[in-house]
């Protein structure tokens, strides 16, 4: 009796020693991001992310945060954290539609849902389980981890009356809102955020949307194009994603796996709430301009949006199978929400604004 209890005892300390040698241990790990340095919102979100865990891990996880094109260049993240180049990697996941057109849904679609409708999705409306299910193949752990809120319509060089207007312009709007544009009879052109300026400002393009007021006035578009449109009718509210490489995570003890977790909610949460905030304040600048004109786009050239939109859904639907399911459960969920939207948010709006 006495050597079990004993043997029972000894077996009882090595795993406690166990335990207390796994806590010391310091895990260093790599973010790369797909933002440019220090780029206000998303990049000091994913830098405020990384900080947090350290803090939170008693200094157990230290990560050390990349800018795009640091490391590897901002669209190599994917493939770099799946490989385990790096642990764990912040941008948007429908930068990765070239793997899967259904990485999209993940972001945002076109009219699709808000950033609450989304989050509502993603963590009660089975969006989620989605969301790590299409990942796995890649060694992938994924978590919406912040979300810029309702995009501008952009910035234009002449005012858009009617979908005439559209006929030949050029304008900086990538993925699916392009597309968009594209069969409406503009001219979409991809470019990465600090190209922009140049580019209207030489005429190399004629309109270009990048995200709302807070970060276009800091890019001072304001100074080479007139007309501000909304709303972001191709980004209502895109979430921005974490991606950890799995089996670093795997090799985490469960209290640095559920801060991780808790980190990303958070950031999923604060961002929003700076982007809402920064985006009014800046926004009161830029109404200030006299020289600016910020207007609502036309009613048709919402509708011919809208139409072009679900065409190009119902196409994709027909080709790919992994996007059918994916998007199935997605308008299921909208279809749901935006009846309750409607006699809450939407008329509580209503009645602030009417
Ligand atoms: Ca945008």
């Amino acid at each position: 009796m006495k050597r079990r209890d004993l043997l029972i005892g000894t077996a009882g300390l090595a795993a406690t020693s166990q335990i207390k040698a796994a806590n010391k241990e310091v895990y260093k790990w790599k973010m790369v991001t797909t933002w440019p340095p220090n780029f206000p919102g998303l990049g000091t979100g994913a830098m405020g992310m990384a900080k947090n865990i350290e803090k939170a891990s008693g200094g157990r996880i230290k990560i050390k945060v990349f800018a795009g094109g640091e490391l590897v260049p901002a669209f190599e993240s994917f493939d770099f954290v799946s490989s385990g180049g790096a642990e764990m990697g912040h941008g948007a996941a429908y930068y990765w539609r070239g793997k899967s057109e259904a990485t999209q849904v993940f972001t945002t679609l076109p009219f699709g849902l808000n950033a609450m409708e989304l989050n509502g999705w993603l963590y009660y409306g089975g969006g989620m389980e989605l969301y790590r299910e299409l990942y796995e193949p890649f060694n992938l752990r994924p978590y919406p981890a912040g979300n810029s809120g309702c995009q501008m319509g952009g910035w234009f060089k002449k005012p858009i009356n009617s979908i005439e207007d559209l006929q030949g312009l050029k304008m900086r709007i990538p993925g699916f809102g392009g597309e968009v544009l594209r069969r409406n009879g503009g001219t979409p052109v991809a470019m990465p955020g600090s190209e922009i300026f140049t580019a209207l400002q030489t005429g190399t393009i004629d309109a270009a949307e990048w995200i709302g007021p807070y970060n276009d006035l800091t890019f001072g578009f304001h100074k080479v194009a007139k007309h501000y449109y909304y709303p972001g009718w191709h980004e209502g509210g895109p979430a921005l994603e974490c991606i950890v490489n799995k089996e670093a995570y795997e090799e985490l003890p469960e209290d640095l796996q559920t801060i991780i977790d808790i980190a990303a909610s958070a950031t999923n949460d604060t961002m929003l709430a700076e982007f809402v905030a920064r985006n009014a304040f800046s926004l009161k600048q830029i109404e200030m301009m006299e020289d600016i004109k910020i207007a609502p786009f036309p009613k048709d050239v919402m509708d011919a949006f809208k139409q072009k939109a679900e065409e190009i859904i119902a196409e994709i639907i027909t080709k790919d199978p992994v996007f059918a399911k994916i998007y199935k459960s997605f308008s299921e969920y909208k279809n749901t929400v935006e009846k309750w939207t409607k006699i809450s948010e939407y008329a509580l709006l209503q009645n602030r604004y009417e």
